[in-house]
């Protein structure tokens, strides 16, 4: 071992894992919504000198000596978040959704107090409500559905359980719903109820950033976002906020503090320690790459694929919930076909065949969530290797085809092969070692 041993001669058997992981993303098609692939230039600010540094606290009010350039590297994120978002405040050291999302909670809810969330079973997020989550153990959750018919948000239902429970929180947010959000909707029911309206962009951020999904500013108080997914940064997480407390007199009459700084103590001391600044840097990294030009065809092109991927899908005789996409996403319904429950032996099949996406619920699924009867799958990773509408109906096909013949296991390796021959097509990373 020594300080300046490549990671092959240090260690064999971590490098063999990775070399493995890299053959697999390389040879494979990936359509999980919330994956993405990051620049060469994000992963060195990842394996920069910054994963050593300590940094409690914030730039300029720090709890550790030698901080002459941590805290140009945190501002220069700051600063880009907010000219990609139109943000007023910005912190950017949540470790990563979840507790971005915890954060928020910590900041703006006594335990106990009512808000409400997207039900997990209609798209939402586990930290939106969920039982076995902290949003849902240690608050209470009032969760809204979409329509049984239309399989969309009823923002009319909304407004009628948001009246009636007096909640003090409303989230808007996604990670399997295919549709836009309302926020301008969502922000109107939390006027009329005196309630924050906080937004979890998770998924779409980079759609957002790149002008290919309304933008949830000005319209909220408060905007959680991972950077790992559309937004095609490092794995972590940010929270966006007003600066003032829209419902301070409300809420917090006793306290002197402002919306950004409820955040910021929630975020550093309330629930974290030092922030990760080599992810501080990549963050950076990443915004400064959403803001050129290019990232807005990028966020485009993600939309028309997965349009062109569902439209390919329906036309294979295959049901999407809500008749399709809007977005990134979308959820096969497995039902029609005769597979309800069968959602995890079809995401097994697809790893047969090379195509990796996750089994999901559809909304009201009559079967359990370990074995449900969607398949969500998204396009903003096979978008980044530069694959388009025409990839998409060769990739659409495959996937009718592991659905009507995944028993068969020659069916599936003819599959693989072909989605091997189109994957070397779109090399990602090409001639990357480990780390270089
Ligand atoms: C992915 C996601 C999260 C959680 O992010 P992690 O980084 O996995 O903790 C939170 N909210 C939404 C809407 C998400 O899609």
């Amino acid at each position: 071992m020594g300080l300046m041993n490549t990671l092959e001669e240090d260690d064999r058997q971590v490098a063999e894992l990775i070399l493995k992981e890299s053959k697999r993303i390389e040879e494979g098609i990936e359509l999980i919504p919330s994956e993405n692939f990051t620049s060469k230039a994000v992963m060195q600010a990842l394996g920069s000198v910054f994963t050593n540094k300590y940094s409690e606290g914030y730039p300029r009010k720090r709890y550790y000596g030698g901080q002459e350039w941590v805290d140009g590297i945190e501002e220069l994120a700051i600063e880009r978040a907010k000219k990609l978002f139109g943000a007023e405040h910005v912190n950017v050291q949540p470790y990563s959704g979840s507790p971005a999302n915890q954060e928020v909670f910590f900041a703006l809810m006594n335990l106990g107090e009512k808000f409400m969330g997207l039900d997990l079973s209609c798209g939402g997020h586990l930290t939106h409500g969920s039982p076995v989550n902290f949003s849902g153990k240690h608050y209470k959750c009032i969760p809204y559905f979409v329509d049984r018919e239309t399989e969309l948000i009823d923002l009319d239902e909304v407004r009628k359980a948001a009246k009636k429970e007096n909640v003090k929180m409303i989230i808007s947010s996604l990670t399997a719903y295919p549709r836009k959000l309302d926020f301008k909707g969502f922000q109107e029911i939390c006027d009329e109820v005196g309630a924050y309206h906080f937004a979890d962009i998770s998924h779409i951020a980079g759609l957002i950033a790149g002008g290919a999904h309304e933008s949830p500013f000005p319209f909220t108080d408060v905007v959680t976002t991972t950077t790992h997914k559309t937004l095609r940064g490092p794995r972590g997480a940010m929270i966006m906020c007003k600066v003032e407390d829209r419902l301070h007199d409300k809420y917090h009459k006793d306290s002197q503090k402002n919306l950004a700084q409820l955040i910021d103590s929630a975020v550093f001391p309330g629930l974290q320690g030092g922030p990760h600044d080599n992810n501080t840097a990549a963050k950076a990294v990443a915004f400064g790459e959403a803001l050129q030009p290019e990232f807005k065809d990028y966020a485009k092109q993600i939309v028309r694929n997965a349009k062109a991927l569902a439209d390919e899908l329906m036309a294979k005789g295959l049901r999407l919930t809500t008749g399709g996409t809007d977005n990134h996403l979308m959820v096969i319904d497995l039902r029609p076909k005769g597979l309800t429950g069968k959602g995890k032996e079809l995401q097994h099949a697809m790893d047969e065949a090379g195509i990796t996406l996750n089994k999901n619920t559809v909304p009201y699924d009559p079967a359990s969530p370990f074995n449900p009867s969607g398949l969500r799958c998204g396009t903003p990773a096979i978008t980044t290797r530069g694959m388009k509408e025409s990839e998409m109906k060769v990739i659409g096909s495959a996937m009718a085809k592991v659905i009507d013949n995944h028993p068969n296991a020659s069916v599936l390796a003819k599959i693989r092969e072909e989605i091997r021959e189109l994957s070397k097509q779109f090399p990602i990373y090409p001639g990357m070692g480990i780390l270089e």
